[in-house]
C-alpha cells in the first residue's frame, strides 16, 4: 500500500484533493506564469523535477529573506526546505551578503586564484583532516573526480554504493539493488546510458558482511558513502561500529573511503567527518559551502594527491571546470567557513531542531504512529517505519508518498515549506523559534485530520 500505516486511507484523498484545490485557488499568477513556461522548459519549469514536487502548480518565489520565501501571489512561508541545504545558513545570512557585494566589484571569475582560495582551502584542512583540496562547480562534478582520482589511485574500476543513496547526478552512482539482489539504474534513470553492472557495486547501509563480500574480490577503486544516509525522508544512522569497520575493510582491500558530506554539513562545523572522527581518503561536498553561489569541493590525503599530481602532469584529466573557485564562490565559502559555520550558530540550529523533533514526537505518541522521527544537528525527517529505519531499503517501496504530498500541501497552504521531495526540515542560523512554534502546531492539525480513528 501506498499509504503509511496509522493513516485513514479515504481521509488522505479527501485532504489532498481539498489541499490541491485550495493551493491553486490562491496562486493564478502563478497558475499564469506555469503556462507562460511550459512554451519554453521541459514541463513548464526550468528543472525538470519541479514538475514532480507536490503543489499542482509550482511554488513561484518572489524573494527569499532571512529563513522565509515570498511568492509571486503575495504569500509567506517559513522555509525549512532550505533548498535541501543550499541554502542552509538562510537565505540572505549578513555575512555571505557583505562578502559578495564586496567581491562584485572586485570580479566574479579570472581564471585564476587569489588569496581567499588559499585561506579556505587551509581552513578545510584544519576542519575536516584532509591536506589537498579542489574546487568544482557542484557536489555532483565533486563526486565524479573524486571518484576519477580514486580510479586513478587505485587502478581499479568498480566502485561501490549504498543503496539509495543519492550522490548527484551521476548514473555510474544512480543504482539500487533490485528485489532478487542485482544492481540496476534506480527508477527513473534510463538503463542504457551506462552499463551499471560494469561501474558499480550496492549493499545495504549498515549490512557489514554484504560489504566485505563485496570488497573481497579487491576490484573495487572507492566506496561512496554518506556518513549518515539522509536521501528517502529519513535520517539513517551508522550503526555502533559501522563507520570503523567500513574503513578497516576499505584499508584492508586497498579500496579508497570518499565520504559525500554534501547533506550532512548540519550535523557540526566540520561535518560528520569530525562529529565522528572519520578518516577517508576523499570528501566531497557543495551547497551549503559556498552560501547560495553554486560551488563544490573535493578534498584528498597525501597519498591520492600524489597520484592525481602524477596523473595530471601535463594534461586536464578529465578534471575541472572554467567555473570552478570563481572569486564570487570562494569568497563567500571564506564567509561561510569564518563566519557562519560557527559553534554558536550550530548551537541554534541543534536547539531549534530538536524542539521541531519533539513537536513531531509528540504527535506520533499522542496517535500511536507506528512512524520515527530523526535528527541529525540541524536537520529533522521521519520515516514511516516503527523503529529507526537502519537501511533505505526499508523505506521502499515509496510508502506514504501520497501522505508526503498532503502533509506538504497542508503546511505550505498555511505558511510552512518543508522539503517537497523528502519532507525533512532544516534550522539554518536565521530560523526564528517562532517558525518552529508554528510548524509544530500545523502538524498536530494535519496528522489529526489524517489519523485512522484508534478502536
Ligand atoms: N551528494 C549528496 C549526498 C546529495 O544529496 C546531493 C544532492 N542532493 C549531491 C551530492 C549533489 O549535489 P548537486 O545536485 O548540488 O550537484
Amino acid at each position: 500500500s501506498t499509504v503509511p500505516p496509522g493513516i485513514d486511507p479515504d481521509r488522505l484523498a479527501a485532504l489532498l484533493d481539498a489541499e490541491r484545490a485550495r493551493w491553486v485557488q490562491a496562486r493564478p499568477r502563478a497558475a499564469a506564469l506555469r503556462e507562460r513556461a511550459r512554451l519554453s522548459q521541459l514541463h513548464g519549469t526550468p528543472q525538470h523535477w519541479i514538475s514532480q514536487f507536490p503543489p499542482p502548480i509550482p511554488l513561484v518565489v518572489d524573494r527569499a529573506v532571512g529563513a522565509r520565501l515570498y511568492d509571486t501571489d503575495g504569500h509567506e512561508y517559513a522555509d525549512f526546505g532550505l533548498a535541501a541545504t543550499a541554502a542552509l545558513w538562510g537565505h540572505d545570512h549578513p555575512a555571505v551578503v557583505a562578502a559578495l557585494r564586496d567581491q562584485l566589484d572586485r570580479g566574479s571569475v579570472t581564471l585564476w586564484a587569489g588569496e581567499d582560495h588559499v585561506a579556505v582551502t587551509e581552513e578545510l584542512a584544519r576542519r575536516f583532516g584532509l591536506p589537498f583540496w579542489q574546487f568544482t562547480v557542484s557536489a555532483s562534478d565533486a563526486n565524479r573526480f573524486a571518484l576519477l582520482l580514486a580510479r586513478v589511485t587505485t587502478g581499479r574500476q568498480k566502485i561501490l554504493v549504498f543503496h539509495r543513496a543519492y550522490h548527484g547526478s551521476l548514473e555510474q552512482a544512480g543504482v539500487v539493488l533490485t528485489a532478487d539482489g542485482e544492481v540496476a539504474p534506480e527508477p527513473g534513470v534510463d538503463p542504457n546510458g551506462v552499463d551499471v553492472r560494469q561501474t558499480t557495486k550496492v549493499v545495504e547501509f549498515n549490512d557489514l558482511d554484504a560489504l566485505e563480500r563485496a570488497l573481497a574480490p579487491r576490484d573495487v577503486a572507492a566506496v561512496l558513502a554518506e556518513p549518515v544516509l539522509t536521501n528517502g525522508g529519513a535520517v539513517i544512522r551508522p550503526e555502533p561500529g559501522f563507520h570503523a569497520a567500513l574503513r578497516d575493510l576499505t584499508r584492508r582491500t586497498g579500496t579508497l573511503l570518499i565520504i559525500d558530506e554534501t547533506q550532512t554539513i548540519p550535523a557540526g562545523p566540520g561535518g560528520c567527518t569530525r562529529e565522528f572522527g572519520l578518516d577517508p581518503d576523499l570528501i566531497t561536498m557543495g551547497k551549503s559551502i559556498a552560501g547560495g553561489v553554486p560551488a563544490g569541493l573535493y578534498g584528498m590525503s597525501g597519498e591520492v594527491a600524489a597520484a592525481a599530481e602524477r596523473y595530471t602532469e601535463h594534461g586536464d584529466g578529465g578534471l575541472g571546470s572554467t567555473m570552478a573557485g570563481g572569486p564570487l564562490a570562494v569568497r563567500a565559502m571564506r564567509a561561510v567557513l569564518t563566519e557562519v559555520m560557527t559553534d554558536k550558530n550550530y548551537a541554534h540550529m541543534s536547539r531549534l531542531a530538536a524542539r521541531y523533533e519533539r513537536d513531531v514526537a509528540a504527535v506520533i505518541a499522542e496517535h500511536g504512529l507506528p512512524w520515527h522521527v530523526g535528527r541529525l544537528g540541524g536537520r529533522v525527517s521521519y520515516a514511516f517505519t516503527p523503529a529507526p529505519p537502519r537501511n533505505a531499503g526499508q523505506l521502499y517501496p515509496r510508502v506514504g508518498s501520497s501522505a508526503r504530498q498532503a502533509l506538504w500541501l497542508y503546511l505550505a497552504n498555511r505558511g510552512v515549506v518543508i522539503n517537497a521531495m523528502s519532507g525533512a526540515a532544516l534550522m539554518s542560523p536565521m530560523t526564528a523559534e517562532s517558525d518552529v512554534e508554528l510548524h509544530g502546531a500545523l502538524f498536530a492539525e494535519a496528522i489529526g485530520a489524517l489519523a485512522a480513528k484508534k478502536g
